[in-house]
């Protein structure tokens, strides 16, 4: 409770001096009037009986707006500290006086729908920053608001709507995110089995953002779906230019297509070539899968020894220790046992996929984080160390 005291003393004593100047301008209020109740305020806050002093408060506007200022920093901050209830209140009463000036009423309109949003009450709050929108005011914050709250209800729609007039606004492009936006379109197309909107859809995203691998892996793997294998494989190999991070993502159905093409001479010489470029632990168990079914257990395991002198990754000591349990050949089988079991152990506890943008851990591949709800910053991990 001391943060607002110590919000609030300047206040009272600011508001004694604008009282000062009032009563000297032959004014009916006076300093009596007025500090009495900023400082029975007070009091109540300071033993710790908030509402108390939102009444204070809120019976000091009805004499006087100059109070404004006081009450939107107050609100505010019960709206940070968690009591939602108290910062609407307060908000509601401002936009409540006719008095208000339009800035004023502009500045309570913001607060309060950024409270309702806290609430969870996105109705209230959407037609709160509609209305800014309509006043012409704080039109890039209602804007932004506007967004976070289609984002939850899945208006993908309106998103793309609010991200275009927020990107003409503010001269910051919204590319990625609208690509996303596309890509939940038609994503829910091909839910609905509409195969050809979703097609649509995903060709605007790749217009969006020529880099969104999420539109290619979509549009691959429908291509797959139609049967048209040659077409995915293009496809999905521009996942490699558009962000090799994503390969791993890409790999599993590059290498069903040249299965499905019966091409195994060109899928070797494909992964050699990813493999020197992105010498990738996906990649490296792929080829590692080429090398058993061509030369047999052992060579496998030959070349992913090799592999992880270099590259320590737990993936591939997983896959290495099963290899060496199935070619059966060793002695010291119990001890590989434990051993695959504890890599086993360890791979399953851990976090596949991390936020670049604030470091979020994930068992699976979210498109928008859900913690700092960034779009496309979650990427499958490359280091098996990282915690
Ligand atoms: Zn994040």
């Amino acid at each position: 409770m001391m943060e607002l005291l110590w919000l609030l003393l300047p206040v009272a004593a600011a508001s004694g001096w604008v009282a000062a100047k009032r009563s000297s301008a032959n004014r009916t209020v006076t300093v009596t009037d007025r500090t009495p109740g900023y400082f029975s305020g007070l009091n109540y806050l300071l033993n710790e009986q908030p509402d108390k002093a939102i009444d204070v408060f809120i019976k000091m506007l009805e004499v006087d707006s100059e109070t404004v200022e006081t009450h939107l920093a107050l609100g505010n901050l019960f709206r940070r500290r968690g009591e939602v209830d108290r910062a609407i209140r307060i908000h509601q009463n401002l936009i409540a006086r006719p008095t208000l000036s339009r800035d004023q009423r502009a500045q309570a309109l913001l607060e309060l729908g950024q409270d309702y949003m806290k609430a969870g009450l996105f109705d209230r709050a959407e037609s709160l920053f509609s209305e800014l929108g309509e006043m012409n005011m704080f039109q890039s914050q209602a804007l932004e608001n506007l967004l976070t709250i289609y984002q939850q209800e899945k208006d993908w729609d309106k998103c793309l709507q609010v991200a275009r007039r927020l990107g003409q606004r503010t001269g910051v492009s919204r590319r990625r995110a609208c690509a996303h936006y596309y890509c939940e379109l038609a994503e829910e197309a091909r839910t609905r089995k509409d195969l050809v909107k979703a097609s649509q859809l995903l060709k605007k995203a790749r217009l969006s953002d020529d880099e969104c691998v999420r539109a290619t892996l979509l549009q691959g793997r429908i291509e797959m779906l139609g049967g048209a294998t040659k077409n995915a494989l293009r496809l999905l190999k521009q996942v490699e230019r558009q962000d090799p991070e994503y390969l791993s993502e890409a790999l599993p159905s590059i290498i069903e297509c040249y299965r499905l093409l019966g091409d195994r001479e060109e899928l070797t010489r494909y992964l050699e070539k990813l493999y020197q470029r992105h010498p990738l632990v996906s990649v490296a168990l792929a080829m590692a899968e080429l090398i058993r079914e061509s030369d047999g257990d052992e060579a496998a395991v030959r070349f992913l020894g090799d592999y992880l002198h270099s590259h320590p990754y737990l993936e591939g000591l997983e896959r290495m220790l099963s290899l060496m349990l199935q070619s059966g050949s060793t002695d010291s089988r119990e001890s590989l046992t434990i051993q695959q079991r504890i890599v086993e152990k360890m791979l399953e506890s851990r976090a596949a996929y991390l936020c670049s943008s604030c470091g979020f851990t994930a068992k699976t591949l979210h498109w928008q984080c859900p913690s700092c709800k960034s779009w496309g910053s979650i990427k499958p991990r490359q280091e098996f160390d990282e915690t």
